[in-house]
This record gives structure tokens, C-alpha cells and sequence, in this order.
């Protein structure tokens, strides 16, 4: 009659997906129970509503907790088939006859009460078997909660490396056509000078496009290498604690080492390539600018917190500074009647910052600093070691060399569009299309934080 129960009672801790007694029991929406490993890995794929495995209920969330209860009862069934193991005769110490009981935290074997007196053991720490049992299980259990965070960064990982493939591809399309253009439009006369330029770009961009390949390739096989651990992992949290005591250590680890070298995603770009005379012509129309008027964006909707999310990554903290934009009042205090009008700006040390032309509704709107359509701007923002240049209006990533020192800006009234040029390099990073904007637009700079001294046009 009482092992009858016993059966009962065991058969109700069983795992619907792995048929093993339950590892960290979960139990969800419908009140059905699963090891939490089973239904991670059944849980996988991203969209919501996930199912039960079991009554195909649809459950909305993927939040999973501990069933504490049904985690003890486990542990009580699998103390008890421990204890059953040790004084089987297979298990007794083969010296002494004697029921093994201790484990030796150094060795890690498992020692009857003589052997664990013995010379070879002094001075080791030993402690009772069951509650070297439940450290190990919790050991095993920390190991594959950080293993299994390590694949889901390393599959997000996976994703943005094909993203970033098919952006850059795109990317050198668009800007192939931008330089064709632009030696039209500047120099017929150099043909060869353009074809270099083309090639030059094909031959770096081809190069990259490998590069990228060869990373992703490498997530991949890092993913297979983390799953293929924590599967073994998995399988020996169901061994009988008899087994997981004594066969835990190299698995441990292997598991950390593995979780030491992530391959790390790729951060490509094209060289700035000069086109001859470029900066040299346009400074004969440079005008000087001072940037007089102020304002202040809060931090909370600061341009550059929104477009660092936008390029590394939606986790991203806001930093909790202000940033402050400058730009001129008007054009008629220029007292210029010309159509094209460029100017340079003087970058000094500023890690984020954002150069352009803007309307003076985008100012005044500070609500809709990314999404409105009055805003133009080459922005330039940095996390860690990492630099990422944007343009809005539409929302641009680009993969070009970051400019040092001098951006000059190229304003045509007449065409409603807008150059951005690296001075140092004389290499054009970004023309807007003609007939970008209609409206009076001002020069606008911003350096990322507030403090920072201002008038970078002098
Ligand atoms: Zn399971
Ligand atoms: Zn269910
Ligand atoms: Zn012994
Ligand atoms: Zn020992």
C-alpha cells in the first residue's frame, strides 16, 4: 500500500516532455508543470501566444517561475532514491563495506565515515551527502540559466549580423549611384578618376561582405556548440544524484570557458575616398556661421539617446544628460541672397554629435524630434568604442568612415537639398536628393551634452 502511493506520487513528477522526474519545476497559465529547460527549448521561437505542451492551452506569457513546492517534493523523492543507491552493494566502499554518506568537496567522491578519516582525506572538506546533492543541483541549475542567456544573445546576435548584411549591401548600392551622380554633376571630365572610385568601393565593399559572412558563420557554429552543452547539461540534472555528484566538475567547466569568447558582431565601413577639388571648390562659397540661439532637449526625448537605441540595440539605457541644439535665427541676418550656401563645422572632441539644417517647427516640436519630416541631420553617435552615423528624414544608417575634425555642409536652396562632405578627406558623405524639403530651413549643430562650448562654425 505505501509504495503504491510512492508510485503515485513519483509518476506525478514526471516531466510530460523529457518523461524524466521534473528539473526546476515551472508551472504555467493552465497549471501544468514542466522542467524549466523543456520549455525554454520548446518555447523558443519568439511569438506570443506560446501553447502548453500538454492541453495546448494558449498561454500569453512567457515569464516562468519556480513551483517552490513541487521543487522541494522533487528534491524529497530524490534524496530518498539517493539514499536507496548508497546502501545498495554496488555503491558501498569497497574497502571498508561500509555505506558511503560524506562527500569530499576537494575530491569530489562520495566516502564512508573510515575512508573520510583517513590520511589521504585530512584537512579536506567534507560535508553530509544530501546537502552536497542540493549544492550541486543548484550549481548545475546557475550554470544553465547563464548558459541559455549566452544563446538567446548569441541568436540576437545572429540577426543583426544578417541585418547588417543586407544594409550594407544596400548601403553601397545607394552610394555607387550618389558618386555617379555627384561626378556628373561636378567633374565630367573625370571619367577615370570615377571609375576608381567605383572600384575601389566594389573591391572594399566585397571584402567586408566576406568578412560578414565569415561572422555570422561563426555565431552559428557558436550556437550549435552552447546548445549542444546545455543538452548535456540538461541530461545530467536528470541523472540520480549519485551520478551528478561525482561527474559535474569538467562539464562546469567546459560550460564557462565556452561562455568566455563570444564572437562579437561586426561593425563595418567604407573608407571616405577624396573626389579631387571637392572641399577646395566649395570653399568658395564657405560662409562663416555663429549659432546663436540655443535649445535645450531633455534627455528623455534627447536625439541622441533615440538613435543610439536605433543603432546598438533597444536595451540601451538613455543617458540622463540634456543635450543642447544651436542654430541661427534667420537667414536675413546673414544678409545673403545667395541659393547655395556652405559652411563648416568644427567637430572637436564631441562623441555624439548632430550637424544640418532643420525648420523651425522641428524645434519648437520637441516631441517628435526622429519622426518628423523637418529635421535634417547627419548625426553621429557612440557607445563604448563604437561610432554609428545617421541621417534622418528618412531614418539612414551609414556605413561610411567617421569624419574627423571638419563636416562641411552644403545647403541649395534652389533644389531643396542638402551635402554633407568630410572636409579632411574632400569626400562627399551624404547628398540628400533635390526637392528634400520646401519649407525655410536653418543651420542647426548640436554637440551630445550640454556644457560643451559652442560656435564650432569659427
Ligand atoms: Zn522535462
Ligand atoms: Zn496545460
Ligand atoms: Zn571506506
Ligand atoms: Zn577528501
Amino acid at each position: 500500500m505505501e509504495s503504491d502511493i510512492s508510485q503515485a506520487f513519483q509518476e506525478e513528477l514526471i516531466c510530460f516532455i523529457c518523461l524524466s522526474c521534473l528539473t526546476e519545476p515551472v508551472t504555467i497559465s493552465c497549471g501544468h508543470s514542466f522542467c524549466r529547460a523543456c520549455l525554454q527549448l520548446s518555447w523558443e521561437d519568439p511569438q506570443l501566444p506560446v501553447h502548453c505542451p500538454m492541453c495546448r492551452e494558449p498561454c500569453q506569457q512567457k515569464e516562468m517561475r519556480t513551483n517552490i513546492v513541487l521543487k522541494k517534493l522533487v528534491s524529497i523523492v530524490r534524496q530518498a532514491s539517493l539514499m536507496k543507491d548508497l546502501s545498495s552493494e554496488e555503491h558501498k566502499c569497497v574497502s571498508h563495506k561500509e555505506t558511503k554518506r560524506i562527500f569530499c568537496v576537494e575530491g569530489r567522491i562520495i566516502l564512508c565515515q573510515l575512508c573520510s578519516n583517513s590520511h589521504e582525506h585530512r584537512g579536506h572538506k567534507h560535508c553530509p551527502l544530501e546537502a552536497a546533492a542540493e549544492d550541486e543541483m543548484e550549481r548545475i541549475l546557475k550554470q544553465m540559466a547563464s548558459l541559455w542567456e549566452k544563446i538567446q544573445e548569441n541568436q540576437e546576435n545572429i540577426e543583426a549580423e544578417n541585418r547588417t548584411t543586407t544594409l550594407w549591401m544596400d548601403y553601397v548600392t545607394l552610394r555607387e549611384e550618389m558618386i555617379r551622380t555627384e561626378y556628373r554633376e561636378l567633374h565630367p571630365f573625370l571619367c577615370k578618376e570615377e571609375k576608381k572610385h567605383i572600384q575601389c568601393m566594389r573591391k572594399e565593399s566585397q571584402y567586408v561582405l566576406e568578412k560578414l559572412r565569415k561572422s555570422e558563420a561563426r555565431m552559428v557554429q557558436k550556437s550549435k556548440e552552447l546548445r549542444d552543452m546545455f543538452q548535456e547539461l540538461m541530461a545530467m540534472s536528470q541523472e540520480p544524484y549519485v551520478v551528478l555528484l561525482q561527474g559535474l566538475d569538467d562539464m562546469v567547466r567546459r560550460s564557462e570557458s565556452m561562455q568566455l569568447s563570444m564572437p562579437k558582431g561586426m561593425q563595418p565601413e567604407l573608407s571616405a575616398l577624396p573626389i579631387t577639388g571637392l572641399t577646395k571648390m566649395l570653399r568658395q562659397i564657405q560662409v562663416h556661421i555663429f549659432f546663436d540661439k540655443i535649445t535645450t532637449f531633455h534627455y528623455k526625448m534627447n536625439l541622441f539617446n533615440v538613435l543610439r537605441k536605433f543603432s546598438f540595440g533597444p536595451h540601451l539605457k538613455d543617458t540622463s544628460e540634456d543635450s543642447v541644439g544651436c542654430y541661427l535665427a534667420s537667414w536675413e541676418s546673414l544678409k545673403f541672397i545667395s541659393m547655395k550656401y556652405y559652411w563648416e563645422v568644427d567637430l572637436q572632441e564631441s562623441g555624439d554629435w548632430a550637424v544640418g539644417v532643420c525648420e523651425d517647427s522641428w524645434l519648437r516640436n520637441t516631441n517628435q524630434i526622429i519622426d518628423s519630416e523637418d529635421a535634417f541631420l547627419l548625426v553621429c553617435v557612440k557607445e563604448g568604442n563604437h561610432c554609428s552615423l545617421l541621417t534622418t528624414c528618412p531614418l539612414f544608417r551609414h556605413y561610411i568612415e567617421r569624419p574627423l575634425g571638419r563636416v562641411g555642409v552644403l545647403l541649395d536652396r534652389e533644389d531643396g537639398c542638402l551635402s554633407f562632405i568630410n572636409v579632411a578627406k574632400s569626400s562627399l558623405m551624404y547628398k540628400y536628393p533635390a526637392g528634400t524639403f520646401k519649407n525655410p530651413v536653418q543651420p542647426f549643430f548640436s554637440s551630445g551634452h550640454e556644457g560643451k562650448t559652442f560656435n564650432p562654425g569659427h
